[in-house]
């Protein structure tokens, strides 16, 4: 375009000059041309004039021509002849000249005449008669001008232009050189008007050519007909200045045309390479390449405009980049509802905001707006969150929620001390933003610097837009808090409610299932609550349920769950039970702790509870069925009589019946002293000699007669008694052996069974060293035995128990080994002397080779780690054998002797002094001794 619009104008010019140029030189040319022509036909005029005169001058003088010594003549004189002659008879040719009329006339009249002669190829001759002498004797001489003297030499012209001379009416050329405009020159002759030389354009053979037309008068001076003076030149030669121009013009407008395009070349190149750079850094923005900026290397308005282009480019990153954090933390709060989760990775994306050196999140707890956590992360070690807690006062939660624009802090400045704390070690001032949901202060966002700083207004909107996405966070939160808390927990006593009660017990009972336990639901109901309402008025029924409920939650574990239904039925649900007792024991807590009076209005007023209760898995295999189930056991209660508490299955209220019964008479059994112990010896089986005797607890019932522990020890451990009768059985074994000892029964060992539950109690060792010195009991002849399979629970409490009895000289059994889960574990790490094999591994000997091997490791074992060996249950003979050939150190079961009270066994001990066994006879042990009414007392010891 550009070469164009500099080109058109240029030819334009170039052809109206060419043209113009053209049309002068053209009309110079024509001028010249008939100024030529002009100037041809007077000088042939001319020379006819004085061809005349010379004419004359000869024919007077009689010079012959050609025969002058001087000039030539430029004619050839033909003849000289008289006037009144006829025609003239010119010397040479086939014709006489004859004179016409007019030239007659004319001649007689004294003035020459001309005419044209035609000759055959070439120019016409030219013949001139001229009269001479006195107009009386006039003659005439004639003669033909010569050719070259009359048209002049042809090297004389100016040059190219080319003259022809024609007679005016006929066009008969009279000299011509060349060729001649016949078509043009017959127009021009035809014309009437003979004034202006006329210019004629025309075409010789293909090549153009102008002349110009020139009427030499003939008439006056020679009587002839008028000439027509062509003077002919190509139009080339006429134009010839214009070639010249055509020359110096294409250089010069190829020079210009270069000239513009270089010029276009270089201002589009100044102006489309920075444009470029421009638009290959738009292209870069647009692929999000920030960091690139445009090279700036000119001081123009491209410069200008890269400045401005990379300064916006700066912005627009910064932007992008805020944009980008804030979309990304969106996507962090779309995706997680925990605002305790969210709080880290929106704080590694603060950092990225400002150049902050820490940056914080402190949120006050939902439930609790005085109690507030900080969370804050330095920006050098984004994966280190430190966490701050503590308290925020009202007056600083005001202060803070005052402060909407934010505010900075420094540690002289007044804020929550929570906030300054912040600031140590190393930051000088932080930036705190107030977070506010329902124009509530809910938390702060904070940016910590180690420098004096100042925040942008645009490093502030992106603070505040992180301040409302946080609050965004923390109230749906807390929204969803407390929607969970509204459709969970019940609104007077905060306890969960039915839904959530459900949810829990549904969790417990698929725990159960998985792990074949046991879970309790109670069904609790309020016996006189309808009277509070009615009278008192709901505020006082509303206290009673609170205060129930406060009651409730003490009497439960931390794993068990209180709920209120709604009115005033309550729930509990006891979870991982090991044994009946235990719900026994917390449904008698939950009644003892309703029974309690309640202090309605001042007034004490005693309201009870009934309680009904279903147990997973035999009263319902969900959650719903459980409830039912306890919601049904509660009515029978309430039926039953109310302030009580009843099983949904009836077998277990009976066995609870039982279980209270078996309670209030072992309490009786201690005040009557209906408890006695038997003995059950112990042989040593490489003497064969019995040695000592285990102490076994029986109970003589005044009306079931003869009870074995089996059947009491379990409450007994349940409700605690367990400690009392413990204590009793070691005094009366040490009583006893302080007995055998005075009346000479030389007993080497007695060993009593102590349960687990005793050796918790701190004092313990204590007891058994207070009852050894009463009766002067050596240590080294009393055993503790303790149950193996009961130690598992407190490990600790029971090994510091054992080694403060074994410093006191005791010896220590370890029974029933073999029916724990950590039987060689406990050998070698508790003070154990003595090991006794359970009587279930004995009685597989001696066909059992699974029980022979285990029995013959097991004594090896013990015997490796220094321990003696007591075999349990020893029933026949083939075992006792067999236990000897093994090794085992000691035997104890019904081949020898049944356990027998204190005096059938001392009966025992002096027969086998005397060497006259006491013992059984028959091979399975059943030793019936004909002994008083021992032997209905042994009766029922096969009764359980
Ligand atoms: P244990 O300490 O393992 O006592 C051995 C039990 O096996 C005794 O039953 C005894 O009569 C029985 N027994 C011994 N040899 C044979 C035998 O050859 N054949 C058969 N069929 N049985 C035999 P008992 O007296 O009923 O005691 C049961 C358990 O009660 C005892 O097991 C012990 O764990 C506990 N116990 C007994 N007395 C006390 C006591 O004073 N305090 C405590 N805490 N527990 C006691
Ligand atoms: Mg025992
Ligand atoms: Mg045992």
């Amino acid at each position: 375009l550009f070469v164009i619009s500099a080109m058109v104008p240029l030819m334009l010019m170039a052809l109206l000059s060419v043209t113009y140029v053209r049309d002068t030189l053209i009309e110079q040319g024509q001028q010249r041309l008939a100024a030529h022509a002009k100037a041809y036909g007077m000088a042939v005029f001319g020379r006819l004039l004085d061809a005349a005169e010379r004419v004359e001058h000869s024919a007077l003088s009689g010079v012959k021509p050609g025969s002058s010594g001087h000039s030539p003549l430029p004619f050839t004189l033909l003849t000289v002849t008289s006037a009144d002659n006829g025609p003239i008879g010119l010397p040479g040719r086939a014709s006489d000249l004859v004179v016409t009329d007019t030239e007659r006339a004319r001649l007689e009249g004294g003035q020459p005449t001309l005419r044209l002669e035609p000759k055959d190829g070439g120019d016409s001759g030219v013949l001139m008669i001229v009269p001479f002498g006195p107009v009386e004797a006039r003659r005439w001489a004639v003669a033909e001008i010569g050719a070259v003297y009359l048209w002049g030499d042809h090297d004389w012209w100016p040059s190219a232009v080319e003259f022809c001379v024609l007679e005016w009416s006929s066009l008969t050329p009279a000299h011509c050189a060349g060729p001649w405009p016949q078509e043009g020159a017959r127009r021009e002759s035809s014309e009437p008007t003979r004034s202006a030389s006329p210019s004629i354009a025309w075409d010789n053979a293909g090549t153009p050519m102008r002349s110009a037309l020139w009427g030499q008068f003939l008439k006056v001076g020679f009587g002839a007909d008028d000439w027509l003076i062509v003077a002919s030149q190509p139009e080339a030669e006429l134009l010839k200045p214009a070639m010249a121009f055509g020359a110096v013009f294409v250089p010069a407008a190829v020079l210009a045309l270069l000239a513009v395009v270089w010029l276009s070349l270089r201002l589009i190149r100044s102006t489309l390479t920075p444009l470029e750079r421009l638009l290959n850094a738009t292209r870069r923005i647009e692929a999000h390449d920030f960091e690139s900026r445009v090279e700036v290397t000119r001081d123009d308005e491209f410069g200008e405009l890269a400045h401005a282009f990379n300064a916006m480019t700066g912005r627009i990153g910064k932007q992008f980049k805020a944009l980008n954090t804030l979309a990304r933390i969106d996507n962090e709060i779309l995706s997680s509802r925990n605002v305790e989760q969210v709080v880290p990775t929106i704080l590694r994306h603060m950092c990225t905001l400002t150049a902050a050196n820490a940056v914080g999140v402190m949120l006050l707890d939902h439930d609790n707006r005085l109690l507030a956590r900080t969370s804050l992360i330095r920006t050098s070690r984004p994966d280190d969150v430190t966490t701050l807690r503590g308290t925020i006062t009202d007056d600083e939660c005001t202060q803070v929620q005052g402060e909407r624009d934010g505010m900075w802090i420094t540690i002289d400045s007044r804020a929550p001390d929570l906030l300054k704390a912040v600031l140590e070690p190393n930051l000088c001032a932080a930036y705190v933003f107030p977070i506010i949901w329902r124009d509530a202060l809910c938390g702060v966002v904070l940016y910590g610097f180690a420098a004096p700083t100042l925040l942008t207004g645009e490093e502030r909107t992106q603070v505040r837009e992180v301040a409302a996405r946080l609050g965004v966070t923390i109230s749906s939160a807390w929204r969803d808090a407390q929607l969970y808390k509204q459709a969970h927990y019940d609104v007077l006593t905060g306890l969960p409610n039915r839904l959530l009660l459900l949810d829990r017990l549904s969790q417990e009972i698929v725990r159960c299932r998985r792990e074949s336990n046991r879970c309790a639901l109670l069904f609790i109901d309020l016996d006189q609550f309808k009277k509070v309402n009615d009278t008192q008025g709901h505020a006082s029924g509303d206290a009673v349920l609170v205060e129930t409920a406060r009651r409730l939650a003490q009497c439960i574990r931390a794993s068990d769950t209180v709920a209120r239904l709604g009115g005033d039925e309550f729930t509990i649900t006891f979870t991982q039970l090991n044994n009946a007792g235990e719900v026994h024991r917390g449904v008698n807590h939950v009644l003892a702790a309703l029974a309690e009076p309640f202090d309605i209005d001042g007034q004490q007023t005693y309201l009870g509870a009934s309680i009904g209760i279903s147990i997973f898995p035999e009263d319902g295999s969900s959650a719903a069925e459980m409830l039912k189930s306890a919601d049904t056991a509660m009515y029978r209660a309430k039926a039953n009589g109310r302030g009580q508490a009843m099983f949904f299955e009836e077998r277990m209220n009976h066995e609870v019946r039982e279980r209270v019964s078996l309670e209030r008479e072992l309490h009786a059994a201690l005040e009557n002293n209906e408890f006695m112990l038997w003995y059950h010896p112990q042989m040593d089986l490489r003497t064969g000699r019995i040695v000592g005797a285990e102490a076994l607890l029986r109970w003589l019932h005044p009306e079931r007669g003869l009870v074995l522990p089996s059947s009491f020890i379990a409450v007994a451990e349940d409700s605690g008694l367990i400690d009392q009768i413990g204590q009793w059985v070691i005094l009366e074994v040490c009583r006893q052996s302080k007995a055998f000892r005075t009346r000479g029964v030389a007993v080497d060992r007695l060993s009593a069974n102590v349960s687990i539950r005793q050796l918790y109690k701190p004092d313990f060792a204590s007891i058994v060293e207070k009852s050894m010195q009463r009766f002067g009991m050596a240590p080294a002849s009393l055993e503790l035995e303790v149950t193996e399979s009961l130690i598992a629970d407190r490990v600790v409490e029971v090994r510091t128990a054992l080694s403060q009895l074994k410093a006191l000289g005791v010896s220590i059994a370890l029974d029933d080994f073999g029916t724990g889960f950590a039987s060689l574990a406990y050998l070698m790490e508790f003070p154990l002397d003595v090991v006794k094999i359970d009587r279930s591994f004995v009685s597989g000997l001696p066909f059992d080779e699974h029980a022979l091997a285990i029995v013959t490791a097991m004594i090896a074992m013990s015997h490796a780690l220094g321990k003696r060996v007591v075999a349990e249950g020893v029933e026949t003979r083939a075992q006792l054998t067999l236990l000897e050939d093994m090794g085992c150190d000691f035997a104890q079961g019904h081949l020898l002797s049944q356990p027998l009270p204190a005096d059938e066994f001392e009966q025992f001990m002096r027969a086998e002094l005397r060497g006259q066994p006491f013992r059984a006879q028959g091979e399975l042990g059943l030793a019936m001794q004909p002994v008083s009414d021992a032997s209905i007392r042994r009766a029922c010891n096969t009764v359980p």
